[in-house]
């Protein structure tokens, strides 16, 4: 039985926006000190909603212009639940099946 290869890739991007890609938290990736930008919505409280930040999708686009990437007209984000020992909200806000970039 021969099988074929198939290879994904995942990648991931940090951008210099002020504040958190789904809530107005300070986005400092140098903060020292735990649990200093975080409220209930980056926690995953209860009867919280995420806010999408404008700025990120701004760069994002901007970004995937730079890579020669077909902008998508309409997009949105989905909610990927999974057990992750660091990731106590239980689930993770991606983007499947509507990417805002793509090749
Ligand atoms: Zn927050």
């Amino acid at each position: 039985m021969e099988y074929q290869a198939t290879i994904g890739l995942e990648i991931h991007i940090e951008l210099k926006t002020r504040t958190k890609m789904f809530c107005s938290c300070k986005n400092d990736p140098d903060e020292k000190h735990p649990n200093i930008n975080i409220c209930p919505i980056c926690t995953a409280q209860p009867g919280t909603l995420p806010v999408i930040n404008k700025e990120a999708i701004r760069k994002t686009i901007k970004s995937g212009l730079a890579l020669n990437c077909q902008i998508a007209s309409h997009s949105f984000f989905e909610r990927k639940n999974y057990f992750y020992p660091d990731l106590p909200k239980g689930y993770q806000i991606s983007q499947y099946s509507t990417p805002l970039c793509a090749i």
